[in-house]
Formats: C-alpha cells, structure tokens, sequence
C-alpha cells in the first residue's frame, strides 16, 4: 500500500499562494502515483478543491466542530460544511489544538464523532510533550489519548488513521529517533488492535520535523504508513522530494 503524505500548512498561506502552489504541485505530481494530502486553512479550502480538481491529492481540514449539525455556534466550521469543501480527511487532536485551545480528550470524542457521522475521515494525532517522554510517561500518554477513539469505535470507518506526533518534534527541527518512532508505532499498532473493532484497520503516520532530509528514514521504519509535514509542506519543491520518497517505497 502507498505512504501516505500529508502537509499541513497551520495558519500560513494566502489565496495567491493557495493558486501557485496547486499550479506547482500538478507539474510535481505528473506521472507520479502517490497517496498526498493538503491540509489548508479552512477559507481556501473550497479554492483548494476546485483548484485540484481531477488531481489526485485529498483535501484536508486542520479541525472540525465538536457540534452535531448546525445551529448557535457562532465561529465554527462543522463536518458536513467540510465535506462541502470537498474535505476527505480532517485533523483531530493536534497538539496545537490541545495546547492552545485546551482539546481534551472529552471535546475530541465529539469531534471525532461529527467528523465520522459526516463521512469525513478522521487523522488523529496523538503525543507525547517533553517532561512527559524525559519522565518515561509516553505510553500512559498515548494510552489515555487513544481513549477518545475507543469511545467512538462504533462510528469509525474502515480504515482508521493516526498520527504519533511528540510534542518535542513539532517545529523544532528535533526528530524522534527511528528506535522511538519504531517502539511507539509499535505500541500504537499493538493498542489499536487491542481497541478497533475487527472491521477496522489502523494506519499510523509520524509528524515532527519531517523534512526530505530525513524522509527517506523515517517512511522506511516498520509501521510506518506516511508522514504529516508541518513547515517542510509550504513549499511544493521540499513536499516533492518527501513525496518522491514515499513513492520510492510504495
Ligand atoms: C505538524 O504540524 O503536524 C508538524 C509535524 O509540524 P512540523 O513538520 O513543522 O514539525
């Protein structure tokens, strides 16, 4: 199966930069079988999806309501307004939401929720901050995060996507090392299984600092199924080279 590779531009980007780097990508992308995301800012994501058209990269929300429906939430963007978009994939749990906007594990389980009842496939990202993996405490860590999946086991689709994403390797250029990554992909797969139903797979991707440098690397470790790239992701030339990458080893 091909890796995955999604790009997450945060809050960066604006419509002229949204155009060019459609118009870059398609050129990139040509004759080049890949599995890519691009995960915009929720105002361009409408252009982003009529910019791609027939080019075969999903679109991606950074965030979703934790409301059901629609109604007196004034600000918020639901899952069926996502899919609107043209949305396929949305982001829950990033660490900059759980830290900015105090996201617990309650307000993911809704999101999580809508999210799934739209038809929207949702990328989890769950990790570790800095005292917690000095203190040894990653896996409980990890553990009380994967408890809002499991409260949401029955609405989830078949393929169910998470992504391991320690706080110390967000923007920081520090990377977790291919034994981290590899004993956490390892306990994820292990829990994952342990929490699905039997009709669901898990497919796992690393973010932190993923550059074309270090690309090749990480997308070689077992469990790995792809890769979420932050800053590396706003310029077409260095999605490229990953992507370039995760087609190698498809
Ligand atoms: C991210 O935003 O999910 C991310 C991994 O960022 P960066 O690649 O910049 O560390």
């Amino acid at each position: 199966m091909r890796k995955f590779v999604i790009g997450n531009w945060k809050m960066n980007g604006d419509a002229l930069e949204v155009h060019e780097y459609v118009h870059e990508l398609k050129t990139a992308l040509e004759g080049m079988p890949c599995s890519v995301g691009v995960a915009v800012p929720f105002l361009y994501l409408p252009q982003l999806t009529a910019l791609l058209g027939r080019i075969p990269v999903s679109v991606v929300a950074q965030d979703v309501s934790q409301f059901k429906g629609s109604g007196a939430y004034t600000g918020e963007i639901s899952a069926a307004m996502l899919r609107d978009a043209g949305c396929e994939y949305v982001l829950i749990g990033h660490s900059e939401r759980r830290q900015y906007f105090d996201e617990d594990e309650m307000v993911l389980q809704q999101k999580l929720l809508c999210a799934c009842e739209a038809g929207l496939n949702p990328i989890y990202c769950v990790g570790e901050d800095l005292n917690q993996r000095l203190q040894g405490e990653f896996f409980q860590v990890l553990d009380k995060q994967l408890a809002a999946l499991e409260a949401v086991r029955d609405h989830l689709p078949a393929t169910v996507w998470v992504a391991y994403e320690p706080v110390w390797a967000i923007g920081t250029g520090k990377v977790a090392s291919a034994e981290q990554i590899a004993e956490v992909h390892a306990f994820l797969a292990t829990r994952l299984r342990a929490i699905l139903p039997a009709r669901c797979a898990a497919r796992l991707l690393y973010g932190g600092s993923v550059k074309s440098v270090n690309a090749r690397e990480i997308l070689a470790l077992p469990g790995v199924d792809g890769v979420l790239v932050g800053s590396a992701s706003l310029t077409v030339a260095e999605l490229s080279r990953i992507i370039e990458e995760a087609r190698a080893m498809a």
